[in-house]
């Protein structure tokens, strides 16, 4: 058939040609027959392709045939949902730009946001509310101070005025009233918000960053524009609903991806009639927002708003640029900013606003350093703990306070060792040892799942086999003995396997409840706990020890968090910190009143001499393969190609900041095997030039091609700013 005929069969069978993104990892959008008149760019379809049924979005419509017209199929039908916008379209193709992955592959992150029955279900949500209002009556009976139970009482009101229909009274939503340090701040945000500026607030934990950004969405939705308040993780989420509840009443939605089906398509066809402000994390992104006036991403240094699965996208970064497609002002919070973020307003891009104290008066929690080694040798150590500690923890219980100890590994023991041949028990999987979970009797693998029994005896020599080493299980099990009248609680991802268990543990520590919380560094997030006086972290130098350039920022970002839990009201809180390092940088920083400008300038100028990020942007090719020899095989291929690939470039040079493109690798990493799969990396750095955008394309058509001709898809995936 020729081109013309073609056309002329189109137009006399009323069909249009059209190209739809599936939610898969295609290199092209195929091509349908549709009805004339029934699709638009944007519309959702289903098709079938490769003998199989998916949903797809129309790309284009009215396209020339790209395949024989005959073989192309018609589409099954159009779905009743509202099409995707173009501004869902610009978000779409930044991030399949930037993070190197297809636009299939976005679409199928989004859909869960994006696709969204018209129709609601009434009935679901009416359910959802009365539950909701149950759970606040009994949080107000058991409330302790005032302020808490006026809080609670205030959202249950809300509730009810939205049970019975009524419109919720304005008079209901308390004034917010800043301090003068506070609205000195909103002062400098609102001034470079005019600059049209970025604004990085760095504020000390409880200085009220969160009032400050309930000002600012008040003022977006008098103006009749939307808001967008993101945080890393759905606990924190749920922390901030009831108090946000309170700002903002009806206007509020919350949106994760623990909430149901049903209530994400309510907050979804609620987004699509505008007045709102979204709490969520990152998959809130991809909701069908319309006229964004303001987002705020809280916690902005959290390594949480990467994702960890394609396309793996930043998060804090995603939000940047949705602001940047919706006009909006976008403000990042911490106490203590990502390196990346500082960098950024040290070349101007972003305004930095500081809030040095806290709202309630008070200072930080006084930091002791105990030397573990030291006291070892003193006999001063009982288990995992310091007797100095132990009086610590004490004192604070004969003081009716409460205490929450941190331990970055779980399970009873990380390592279990024969105490005869000395073999360590490892996952026949991967490359890590197996952790002994003594109340289940069983190991575990913690990368992989993998589990089998504990015999207690060495499988090559049947000697007995020795637990080494504390997880918070074993911290739990010691602070029983040491402490047989304390309320222990521990609070760990073995512990939390749901999230009832998960809110009944914060809920009985914030009410006292328990005395003691043990758990892994999901007790350092935002909780708000009013009798904590104590925080403690044990062998604290596990945070440290990663090979990752990353690991000092990420160590004093997780302590200063953690440390920011206690003293929140202006009750004196201790920070203690046990060590093998006590000299350590990263202690010595945390010993110190506030974030210094020489310990963020020396960690700034060592990224520089490196030619570390963000000075440069790092893509780590990740290979995977059962066949560890075709791996390397494959491996090599690959770097040569890459290295042809750019060596018609004259600045492919070995050194640090020289070249505009460095390639390291392949190599093995430090666990190098998971789950049956072997690893290699191959990171390359290319340097923040007029050639980057280029750079990373070629990198991109690189290995596609290369995945094509090597017939090896699937092994290959790149990870743009990885975690
Ligand atoms: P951050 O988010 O910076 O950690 P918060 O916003 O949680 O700080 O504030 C800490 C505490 O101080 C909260 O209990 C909050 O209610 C209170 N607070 C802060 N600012 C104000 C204000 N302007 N008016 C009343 N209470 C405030
Ligand atoms: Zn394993």
């Amino acid at each position: 058939m020729s081109p013309k005929m073609s056309i002329f069969a189109i137009a006399m069978d009323n069909k249009t040609c059209i190209s739809v993104i599936l939610p898969l990892r295609l290199a092209w959008n195929p091509s349908y027959w549709a009805e004339e008149g029934t699709v638009v760019r944007g519309s959702r379809v289903r098709v079938r392709f490769a003998n199989k049924t998916y949903s797809g979005v129309v790309e284009e419509t009215g396209i020339e045939p790209t395949a024989d017209p005959s073989k192309i199929v018609e589409i099954l039908e159009v779905e009743d949902l509202p099409p995707v916008t173009e501004q869902e379209f610009r978000l779409w193709q930044f991030i399949s730009d930037y993070y190197l992955c297809t636009l299939g592959e976005v679409f199928r992150c989004a859909s869960p946001a994006g696709a969204i029955a018209q129709e609601q279900t009434a009935a679901r949500i009416r359910e959802r509310m009365e539950k909701q209002l149950e759970g606040l009556r009994s949080k107000i009976a058991r409330a302790r101070r005032d302020d808490t139970r006026q809080r609670y009482a205030a959202a249950a009101a809300i509730l009810e005025a939205r049970l019975s229909g009524m419109p919720v009274p304005q008079e209901a939503l308390p004034e917010i009233h800043l301090s003068d340090l506070q609205s000195k701040a909103l002062g400098q945000i609102r001034k470079a918000f005019l600059e049209e500026k970025i604004v990085l607030l760095n504020g000390v934990t409880g200085s009220g960053k969160t009032e400050l950004y309930a000002q600012l969405a008040r003022e977006t939705l008098a103006q009749g524009r939307n808001v967008l308040y993101l945080v890393p993780e759905i606990a924190l989420s749920r922390q901030l609903e009831d108090r946000l509840a309170r700002f903002f009443g009806e206007e509020l939605l919350v949106f994760h991806s623990a909430e149901t089906a049903a209530r994400r398509q309510e907050v979804a066809a609620r987004v699509r009639k505008g007045s709102y402000i979204v709490l969520g994390t990152r998959s809130a992104l991809f909701l069908p927002h319309r006229d964004l006036g303001l987002v705020i991403v809280d916690e902005e240094h959290d390594a949480s708003y990467k994702q960890d699965s394609t396309p793996r996208y930043q998060g804090r970064d995603t939000a940047v640029m949705l602001g940047r497609i919706h006009g909006s002002r976008v403000i990042l919070g911490s106490a203590t900013p990502s390196l990346e973020s500082l960098y950024n307003c040290e070349t101007g891009r972003y305004a930095l606003v500081s809030l040095a104290e806290k709202y309630h008066g008070g200072s930080e929690a006084e930091v002791e350093i105990i030397d573990t080694r030291s006291e070892r040798r003193k006999n001063g150590m009982v288990g995992s703990f310091s007797r100095k500690l132990i009086a610590r923890i004490g004192e604070t219980l004969s003081a009716g306070g409460q205490a929450v100890i941190l331990r970055s590994r779980r399970a009873y023991a990380p390592v279990v060792q024969c105490s005869g041949c000395g073999r360590i028990l490892k996952c026949p999987n991967c490359h890590v040892s197996l952790s002994y979970h003594k109340a289940t009797g069983r190991m575990v693998c913690h990368h992989c799942g993998h589990q089998e029994p504990y015999s207690g005896t060495c499988p090559s020599c049947g000697q007995p086999l020795e637990p080494l080493g504390a997880g918070t299980q074993r911290i739990e099990e010691e602070l029983r003995t040491l402490f047989p009248d304390a309320r222990i609680a521990r609070l760990d991802s073995d512990a939390a396997q749901n999230k009832q268990y998960e809110e009944q543990v914060i809920q009985d520590f914030a009410e006292h409840r328990t005395d003691l919380l043990v758990g892994t560094q999901i007790v350092t997030k935002g909780f708000d706990f009013e009798g904590l006086s104590l925080v403690a972290v044990l062998q604290a130098d596990s945070l440290l020890g990663q090979q990752d350039f990353r690991a000092d920022e990420r160590a004093l970002q997780l302590l200063e968090q953690f440390r920011g839990r206690c003293a929140r009201r202006g009750n004196p809180g201790r920070f203690v910190i046990q060590t093998a390092q006590a000299d350590h940088p990263v202690y010595r920083e945390l010993a110190g009143q506030s974030l210094s400008n020489d310990f963020i300038g020396d960690l700034l100028a060592e990224r520089r001499a490196f030619g570390y990020p963000p000075y440069s942007r790092v893509i780590l090719l990740v290979c995977r393969d059962t066949d560890p020899a075709r791996l390397d095989r494959l491996c090599r291929r690959l770097t040569d190609a890459l290295c042809a690939a750019f060596v018609t470039k004259p600045s492919l040079l070995s050194g640090p900041v020289q070249g505009a493109v460095r390639l390291t690798g392949p190599y093995a990493p430090p666990l190098d095997r998971v789950a049956g799969q072997f690893i290699r990396h191959i990171r390359i750095t290319l340097r923040k030039d007029a050639a980057l955008a280029a750079n990373k394309q070629l990198l991109a058509k690189t290995l596609a091609q290369f995945e094509k001709e090597a017939r090896y898809p699937g092994h290959i995936y790149a990870d743009v700013d990885p975690a």
